[in-house]
């Protein structure tokens, strides 16, 4: 067999990711990076210090398959307080390797090929190829990228005989869009009508804006007993680069969740979990963290209110979305490149989030750096000069 032929693509449209290219841009041409999603600043010492302890201390080999039992029962308390719901920390809760690995392993875990899931676009990145690889169908329900809400009318129609779970994403990336309780009444409803699954991907739920509320799928028990519910650390706690997430479910859906996740990661790094567990007694670094990035996405928009970008101020995550509409007639993926070697400041084109080509006129970029850097690229996008 041809080298060729054993490498026949199961996912022939997938090539890099627009994150990696983007930032690979943005060093080739020295641009501030406003592209990939992640943090500029550092975690606090505090929580070094606990992962230090916790090597020195000895916790350095396989942890238990499902995550180590404190940091379960820390997750659990948390929910309990948040959102009034009690997932048992012994059949519920399983550590995974970032939100990705949740998300892989619930769809996994859910989908046999033919099934249909139903997916909003934009899409955060990781939910179609999974789907593929399991055979699923992904269905999609396309939404404008500042769209206001969902018609719910739409993903009734869109739901047949075949659908079998469906994806949600609040606060959503890249949009900033937040789903408020009648988006997830509805869901609610049609879940139970279909008997579907449901996916949620929650790992902005401490980034929420402007007095808003985040609706766990946890808080609503229609949802939550029909739910793989996915987290992150990573956005909380400023560690993307740790790969530490959850994902919590009803007990029997956890030990179909399990059955993979052990044979996909088997465990997650002992002395992060040792660190989080404790970390998550001091809830002061999460709950002050939506007037963290609150006051970043003031700052920014302040600061490109003059540029000539149109936008509706975010709601949660830490992406601000524009649309350059009145300064240019290119797609975006020209723009943002254009940007990046031109004005030095690199963002995400949103069309890289929908299965087919749209041309919106929009971009993504990330909030979640120093107020100097923000202030530096709003300078910088102010001093471009379009044509
Ligand atoms: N879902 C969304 C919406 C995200 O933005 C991200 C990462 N930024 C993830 C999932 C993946 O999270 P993790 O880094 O914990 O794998
Ligand atoms: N979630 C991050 C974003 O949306 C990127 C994660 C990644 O690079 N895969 O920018």
């Amino acid at each position: 067999m041809s080298a060729e032929k054993r490498s026949d693509s199961k996912l022939p449209n997938v090539g890099t990711t627009i994150f990696t290219r983007m930032s690979r841009l943005a060093e080739e041409h020295q641009a501030i990076n406003l592209a990939q999603g992640f943090p500029e600043f550092d975690c606090t010492p505090e929580l070094k210090r606990m992962v230090e302890n916790s090597m020195s201390s000895g916790k350095n080999q396989y942890a238990p398959m499902a995550g180590i039992m404190p940091l379960r029962e820390a997750i659990s308390e948390k929910v309990l307080k948040s959102y009034y719901r009690q997932y048992h920390p012994e059949t519920e809760i399983t550590i995974t390797s970032g939100a990705t690995e949740a998300l892989y392993t619930a769809i996994t875990a859910s989908v046999r090929p033919g099934d249909e899931v139903i997916v909003f676009e934009p899409a955060y990145d990781s939910y179609v190829p999974a789907i593929e690889l399991n055979g699923g169908i992904p269905v999609f329900i396309t939404l404008d990228p500042q769209y206001q809400s969902v018609d719910w009318n739409e993903v009734r129609s869109k739901i047949t005989s075949k659908t079998k779970a469906i994806i949600i994403n609040t606060p959503h990336n890249p949009t900033g869009n937040v789903w408020m309780q009648a988006d997830m009444q509805q869901l609610a409803l049609l879940a139970e009508k279909h008997d579907l699954t449901v996916i949620s991907d929650e790992v902005y739920e401490h980034i929420i804006f402007d007095g808003r509320i985040h609706i766990s799928t946890a808080s609503i028990p229609a949802l939550a007993e029909r739910t793989f519910l996915c987290g992150s650390f990573g956005k909380t706690f400023h560690i993307t680069g740790w790969k530490t997430g959850y994902c919590m479910a009803p007990a029997a859906m956890t030990a179909e969740f399990r059955k993979i996740h052990q044979y996909l990661v088997f465990s997650v790094a002992t002395p992060f979990q040792y660190a989080i567990a404790e970390y998550l007694q001091k809830p002061e670094h999460y709950t002050a963290l939506s007037a963290f990035y609150q006051n970043k996405r003031d700052l920014f928009n302040e600061a490109i209110a003059g540029t000539g970008f149109i936008f509706r101020p975010s709601q949660g995550s830490f992406f601000q979305n524009v649309s350059y509409q009145n300064l240019s007639d290119d797609k975006d993926v020209a723009v943002a490149e254009r940007l990046t070697a031109e004005a030095g400041v690199a963002s995400i084109p949103v069309s890289s989030f929908y299965s087919k080509d749209v041309d919106y006129k929009v971009l993504r970029f990330c909030f979640a750096k120093n107020d100097d850097t923000l202030l530096r690229a709003a300078e910088q996008l102010y001093r471009f000069v379009w044509n």
